[in-house]
């Protein structure tokens, strides 16, 4: 099994006083705990710095939420893959639903951003899932697997990709799938992994999962074959809550 991977998206959440809350993950992030899992914090671009240069020497790696395409130019807003590796960044979220649904993010798009991470020497977190009326049309597994091979660059391989299964209707809802469902959908992508980066990668690819994980329910989710970490939202934000997730391996 690939060292598992637990991830926090911060998303639009966390200033300057936010810091004390990367210090309580950092002094919680025991030997115990560094020998089972790997640590990243996915802060709003304003702290990525900040973050980037506390974080030195402790393990815990630091990720942007989006990057754009390109390497520089006249993108009013916008920031590269090679300025988020610039500020301390050794991750990147690419394609996030709520990227691909308040930005219209497509699968080509999200393709590009992950090349564009391969590029400036990030790893990619592509983000993929299935919308509730997806699941209740039984299109889960079409979906999932049109998304990935849309999403994923050919030039993958298991050390600049993580695939991070999040369907939309489990964000930030306190709904999961059941344990069933989210083995049925990772052996699915693990399949189609096969295809997308070969023999040789695909099984040490981490596929995580997303949506509404938390101390309570981190166990039971990462017990479930071929997951290999968690993407943690709104738990993300407390300090003991991405602990304990983290220690539920
Ligand atoms: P929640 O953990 O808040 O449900 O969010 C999941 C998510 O979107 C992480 O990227």
């Amino acid at each position: 099994r690939p060292r598992p991977l637990v991830a926090g998206n911060w998303k639009m959440n966390g200033l300057k006083s936010s810091a004390k809350v990367l210090g309580e993950i950092q002094a919680g992030y025991t030997p115990g705990l560094k020998a089972k899992v790997d640590l990243a914090v996915c802060p709003p671009a304003t702290l990525l710095g900040m973050f980037a240069l506390m974080a030195v020497g402790s393990r815990i790696a630091v990720g942007g939420q989006d990057c754009h395409a390109k390497e520089l130019g006249a993108y009013t807003g916008d920031l590269s893959a090679e300025m988020l590796a610039d500020a301390g960044a050794t991750y990147v979220l690419v394609g996030h639903s709520e990227r691909r649904q308040y930005h219209g993010e497509k699968d080509k798009d999200v393709c590009d951003k992950a090349l564009a991470a391969h590029r400036a020497g990030l790893t990619a977190i592509v983000c993929i899932g299935e919308t509730r009326e997806e699941r209740e049309a039984g299109r889960t597994l079409a979906v999932v697997k049109k998304q990935l091979r849309g999403s994923v660059p050919a030039d993958s391989t298991a050390q600049n990709l993580v695939i991070a299964y999040e369907p939309v209707w489990a964000i930030g809802t306190g709904l999961t799938p059941t344990t069933a469902d989210v083995a049925e959908v990772h052996g699915v992508i693990r399949e189609e992994l096969r295809r997308l980066v070969g023999k040789a990668e695909y099984a040490k690819v981490r596929i995580l999962y997303g949506g509404s994980v938390k101390p309570s329910n981190a166990a039971e989710l990462m017990a479930v074959e071929n997951v290999d970490g968690a993407l943690v939202g709104g738990a993300s934000l407390v300090a003991s809550d991405f602990l304990a997730i983290a220690g539920g391996y």
